[in-house]
Order: C-alpha cells, then sequence, then structure tokens
C-alpha cells in the first residue's frame, strides 16, 4: 500500500529526525527562510560563519597552522570574504597528501562521514564530514529540490550511476526515502530496463526526476519514440553540461521545465537553478564560492574563471579556498524571484574538459559539442578525447543522416575551431561507454602542461 505523501512530508520525515537527533529538517526550515534575505544579509551571515570557521580550522587542523604560518598570515586578520583572497589555494594534492592533517583535532576520522570522489581526472580523493555538516548540506540539497516544484514528502525518482553515488545523495535515499524511490541505472539504460523504471514510476508516481543530465536525456529520447511521457513535479539535472537541445527534449516528454544544478562530491551542493531559471543561485549558506582568473585575481561578471571553495558547514575537515578543477562564469544580476541569494551564470566544464587549440589556446569543450553535435544531423553521441597537441579522437554513435558528408561537416567545423592542422580520427561506435561514476563526459584532455 502507498503512504500518502502528506503523511510522510508531515509525519515520517520529522520523526526521522528526532530519531537520529538530526539538525536536517530544522536547517531546512532556517534556509526557507533565510533565502529571502538582502543580499547584504546573505554576505553578512557568511563572512560571520567564515570567522567561525577560520577559528576552528587555526586552532584544530594542523595543516591550516602550518601552510598559513608558512606564508606569514595571521588567519585572525581575516574578516570579510575580501580578506578571504589572502589565503593560499588548498589543490587536491594538499588533500591527497596531507588529508590526516586537513582533519580537525576535535574529531575523530573514525567518526566521520568518508566520501569518495569520481576521480575523474584519474585518481580519487577522500573527503570526510561530521555528522551535522552531512545533514545540512542533506538540507540545502532539499531546498533547491523544492525549488524544482518537489515537496517534502513526495518519492522521487533517481537516475544514477552505481557504483559510486555521490556519498552524501546515496544517505539521503538511504535515510529517508528508503522505499520511496525509483532507481534507473545509468550503467544500464536500454529499453527493458527503462521499462521497469517506467513500471515503478507508475507504482510511486515520484515528484522529482533527478539525474545527470545527459542520462535524464538518453530516456527522454526513449519517451519520445515511443510515444510515452511522463509527469514528475520537477526535475533536476545535476550536470555541467545541460545542452540546450537536450533539456528541450526533457521538458518536452515531461511537461516541466529542467532545474539545472552544480556540485560536487567535496562540498555537495554548490548552486542551483530556481523556479524562474534565471542562472543559478549560489548555496552562500553553507559554501563561499570564488571565480578566479589563472593569476589568482577575481574574475569580472561574466568572465570565465577557476572554481574556488570554502564550506562553511564541515567542521570534521574544514576546506578553505579549495580548487575544484571547475570553471564557471559570476554574474551580478539578481534574480526576478526575490532571493538574496547570489547567482552565477553557468558552469562552463572541468578544466580537464578544456581542449587546447593550435593557437596555444583553450577551447571550452561545451561549446564545440553545440557547434556540432547539436547542429549536425546523424550524430546520436559524441565525444572528443584530445591525447595530445594536435590530435583528436572523435568518438561517435551514428545515428539516421549519417555519412560521408555529415563526417566533413563535422571535420570542417571541427578544424574552424581547433586549427586547419589538427588531426581528426572519426570513430563510429556502438555505444560511448561512460566514467567509472555514470556520468558522461563530451570531452576529455590528457594534454597535461603547455
Ligand atoms: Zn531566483
Amino acid at each position: 500500500m502507498r503512504v500518502p505523501d502528506a503523511l510522510v512530508g508531515g509525519f515520517f520525515e520529522p520523526a526521522w529526525d528526532v530519531y537520529e537527533r538530526s539538525v536536517r529538517l530544522r536547517t531546512l526550515r532556517e534556509l526557507r527562510r533565510s533565502q529571502w534575505g538582502t543580499p547584504d544579509q546573505v554576505r553578512a551571515r557568511q563572512e560571520q560563519q567564515l570567522r567561525v570557521m577560520l577559528d576552528h580550522a587555526r586552532a584544530t587542523c594542523p595543516f591550516y597552522r602550518d601552510t598559513w604560518a608558512a606564508a606569514g598570515i595571521d588567519a585572525a586578520a581575516i574578516r570579510s570574504l575580501a580578506d578571504l583572497a589572502r589565503l593560499p589555494i588548498v589543490t587536491k594534492d594538499d588533500i591527497r597528501q596531507r588529508q590526516d592533517d586537513l582533519i580537525s583535532t576535535k574529531h575523530r576520522k573514525a567518526d566521520l562521514r568518508r566520501a569518495k570522489t569520481g576521480g575523474s581526472t584519474g585518481v580519487s580523493l577522500e573527503i570526510f564530514c561530521d555528522e551535522p555538516g552531512i545533514q545540512k548540506r542533506t538540507a540545502a540539497a532539499l531546498r533547491s529540490d523544492e525549488w524544482s516544484g518537489w515537496r517534502l514528502g513526495q518519492p522521487m525518482a533517481a537516475i544514477w550511476g552505481n557504483p559510486p553515488v555521490a556519498t552524501s545523495f546515496k544517505n539521503r535515499l538511504r535515510e529517508t526515502l528508503k522505499d520511496r524511490i525509483v532507481y534507473l541505472d545509468t550503467m544500464r539504460i536500454d529499453g527493458p530496463a527503462i521499462e521497469r523504471f517506467l513500471r515503478e514510476w507508475e507504482q510511486l508516481r515520484p515528484g522529482l526526476l533527478f539525474g545527470h543530465a545527459h542520462s535524464l536525456f538518453i530516456l527522454a529520447e526513449y519517451l519520445r519514440d515511443h510515444g510515452r511521457r511522463l509527469n514528475p513535479g520537477g526535475i533536476v539535472a545535476t550536470s555541467m553540461m545541460l545542452l540546450e537541445p537536450e533539456r528541450r527534449v526533457i521538458e518536452d516528454v515531461c511537461g516541466v521545465p529542467v532545474t539545472n544544478r552544480y556540485g560536487c562530491e567535496e562540498v555537495s551542493l554548490i548552486a542551483c537553478e530556481c523556479e524562474r531559471h534565471h542562472g543559478l543561485h549560489l548555496n552562500a549558506d553553507h559554501v563561499i564560492t570564488e571565480f578566479l582568473r589563472d593569476d589568482g585575481s577575481p574574475c569580472a561578471p561574466g568572465e570565465d574563471g577557476r572554481l574556488v571553495v570554502t564550506e562553511l558547514v564541515n567542521f570534521g575537515m574544514p576546506l578553505i579556498r579549495y580548487e575544484l578543477g571547475d570553471r564557471g562564469v559570476p554574474t551580478d544580476r539578481l534574480c526576478p524571484c526575490g532571493r538574496g541569494l547570489p547567482l552565477m551564470e553557468c558552469v562552463t566544464g572541468r578544466t580537464a574538459d578544456f581542449l587546447w587549440a593550435e593557437g596555444g589556446y583553450r577551447v571550452q569543450g561545451i561549446s564545440i559539442i553545440e557547434n556540432t553535435l547539436t547542429k549536425l544531423p546523424g550524430i546520436r553521441q559524441m565525444q572528443i578525447v584530445q591525447e595530445e597537441d594536435g590530435r583528436l579522437e572523435v568518438n561517435l554513435v551514428p545515428g539516421p543522416g549519417w555519412g560521408d558528408d555529415v563526417a566533413a561537416a563535422l571535420t570542417a567545423t571541427l578544424r574552424d575551431i581547433l586549427g586547419q592542422g589538427v588531426a581528426l580520427e572519426l570513430r563510429p561506435m556502438e555505444r560511448i561507454p561512460q566514467e567509472k561514476n555514470g556520468k558522461y563526459r563530451f570531452t576529455i584532455c590528457r594534454v597535461t602542461r603547455r
């Protein structure tokens, strides 16, 4: 028998928090309220939380004590968001080499929740988070789930790779939803798997469809081709690569807008669109996000830069000015929704997804895909891999309309973008394999140094 959503949202969910002594729903209520504060109020809150985190890190994390002292920095003098730029950047290598020194002496490593990152660059990373931090991260994700149209208590459907799943989300599923989730494994999206998913969907009627953008598109394409529809209350796409044509197909078969979200395993939610879809609201209550030029100075609005984050809720293993390896564009626009949470324009991709053109400059992978995959007929899927300067392999899944003329047009377009002298190898195949974590990558650059 199906448990009424209102009973789950109004009773089971709060009861679970009491049982777990969790701050999850209390934080959710605070976040629902605080999002309507003015930008100045949001900033003041961030700076106050930042000072608490810096004091904590300086007093209890040997890594920060050492590196800040070595750089001659008095962390007590860091009072504002602008001051934050004086602190050194924390790299993935720092985390790999000095993991134990990053963990607060106030916490036992064994008591912290471990998250292992996907390791898209070939090496994975372990991040630890204290229990209240996990609950607060979950609360922030729930708030942005609500922006999509989903309501607390409604079941969810997830299209997700297995294994590993982002730990925070997996825990959310296990702890709060248990059987109230329909699941489609991105490692195996074929007709029978989709049909099984649709049968379970009918039984549970999820309020939210959640997954990687390109996996959502593959499902939507199947539904379109078979004259089927879905009717979720909201759709959340957790991928930086939400292509406009794919977004349209998903929205056509589901009848609601796609909510684009950006996050990572290390700090969970970073930014998400609200119901107005006017850019992504930064999760400013929990994370300070900086956009930096290559020389470390801050980007101007509209300028693409390196993403660096400071998390304000994880006291177990504080991450202060951690470089994510992704790139994005800040903005000073305000959202018409009235929320005071700042916006970012978009995530432009992983640093590792930018390809090198002949002229020695970087080209954003998604813009190449938008000019080829989404414009030329006969290509169902595509992935460009740059193994070395001047040479590209193009993996592609041909569809109806594929032929020599399309191949020639593809080659010409890629040479226009990346240089006339680049060597191109087109490799038609039946399917393009995902990463180990189930995500798709449209471009992969293995050129490490320039
Ligand atoms: Zn908004």
